[in-house]
């Protein structure tokens, strides 16, 4: 049986795949089955932000599972630990961490703390939290409800959890806060809804006034997190101080890993919340390496190097290409071209993975470019060069 015809056979169906086999991978390149190899602009959707067949992180990961892969969070877990110091002290702030195994899971957890903070600080139970349009926070029954993208709240999966409403616009969450309203949780960039930063005053504005107001704020940095936008925290990059954030994609480097970090150190208590594989030396050594792979590399200069060559070369594609693509968008390695329309797009992709670069879609009309961070010189021109040749005759 081929690949497709078991997959197809005995995968469920939820994802338009394309058939392809790749066998090895090298940073920002990867080969199937037949030798032709692809430059990955998409990092497994911001995922593996050291490359793929990262050595160190290889190494890493064989001594600790030929050690102890397990052994459950009953007994102190000694790259947890570690872990949780490296990430509060590149964060800068005075908080504590959780940890689980996606996205999801981080977000699930922050929904919990807030819900807890809502219920012992308060007279009324405050438990409401607002998000905002083209959000994006997960696939669980309950970050479905919080995500503000209509099409995912089908009928399908209902009923939904109570407690949560969207607004299509930052201007508009004000008016929907009440006194049951607990927290605030937005991503500071857009990744799903289509790669779209918030002006910094516009954040800065609702942190202040959310401070003002004892509502937490939960900033959602799943994918812009571990340096994707240049900085260790896109919360940085705003000077913001959130209550609560979430990481997960690209700070495990390609092992499942979901954080949430919150300031609010005392929140939970034991029995509060849990996770069988959450934090298991697998993945917390292996983040460990991730993490201190990316502070090297961000120290050295090499990361901002990288950031502005990429950048360079994306202006210079679309300049090029000014009929097929109206906006640039995006921050750091994290960087969108809107398209005039969809089935362009569409075609773009196609014709791109043709070609060999991979690329993603975000939203209905923007190109969007999450390449490894630790990507080469050779590897952006090589990139972009095959994305020439895939729009010449568009
Ligand atoms: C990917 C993503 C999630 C969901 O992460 P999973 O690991 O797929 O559960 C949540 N929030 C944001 C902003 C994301 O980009």
């Amino acid at each position: 049986m081929t690949l497709e015809a078991i997959d197809k056979q005995y995968v469920l169906n939820t994802y338009a795949r394309n058939y392809v086999n790749f066998k090895k991978g090298v940073n920002a390149t990867l080969y199937d089955d037949n030798e032709n190899d692809y430059i990955d602009f998409t990092s497994g959707i911001g995922v593996v932000s050291v490359g793929h067949g990262n050595e160190r992180v290889a190494n890493k990961i064989c001594e600790q599972v030929k050690n102890i892969t397990h052994i459950s969070n009953l007994y102190a877990i000694e790259s947890q630990a570690k872990l949780a110091q490296k990430i509060v002290e590149l964060s800068g702030f005075d908080m504590a961490c959780f940890f689980g195994n996606s996205g999801a899971e981080a977000n699930e957890g922050a929904i919990k703390i807030a819900r807890k903070y809502g219920e012992i600080n308060f007279n009324n139970k405050r438990y409401k939290i607002v998000t905002l349009g083209h959000s994006f926070h997960g696939r669980t029954i309950t970050t479905i409800k919080a995500s503000g993208q209509k099409k995912m709240h089908t009928p399908h999966f209902s009923p939904y959890p109570e407690g949560f409403s969207y607004k299509q616009r930052l201007d508009d969450l004000y008016e929907t806060i009440d006194e049951e309203t607990v927290a605030v949780m937005i991503e500071l960039i857009q990744g799903e809804g289509g790669v779209q930063p918030f002006p910094k005053e516009d954040i800065q504005k609702l942190a202040l006034f959310l401070k003002e107001k004892d509502i937490l704020l939960i900033i959602d940095e799943v994918q812009t997190g571990a340096y994707r936008t240049g900085e260790f925290l896109a919360s940085s990059l705003y000077d913001i101080e959130p209550d609560i954030i979430t990481l997960a994609k690209g700070v495990g480097g390609g092992v499942p890993i979901g954080i949430v970090m919150t300031k609010h150190k005392d929140i939970f208590s034991p029995g509060d919340h849990g996770s069988t594989f959450g934090g298991n030396y697998l993945s917390t050594a292996a983040s460990l390496e991730v993490c201190n792979i990316l502070d090297e590399y961000k120290n050295s200069g090499q990361l901002d190097e990288t950031i502005i060559y990429f950048e360079t070369k994306l202006k210079e594609f679309y300049e090029n290409n000014r009929h097929l693509f109206y906006r640039e968008v995006g921050l750091g390695l994290m960087r969108g071209l809107r398209v005039n329309d969809e089935e362009t797009l569409s075609k773009i992709i196609d014709n791109a993975f043709e070609k060999g670069l991979l690329l993603l879609k975000a939203g209905k009309i923007t190109l969007r470019f999450l390449p490894p961070l630790t990507i080469s010189k050779d590897e952006i021109d090589e990139g972009f060069k095959r994305l020439g040749v895939a729009v010449e005759k568009l």
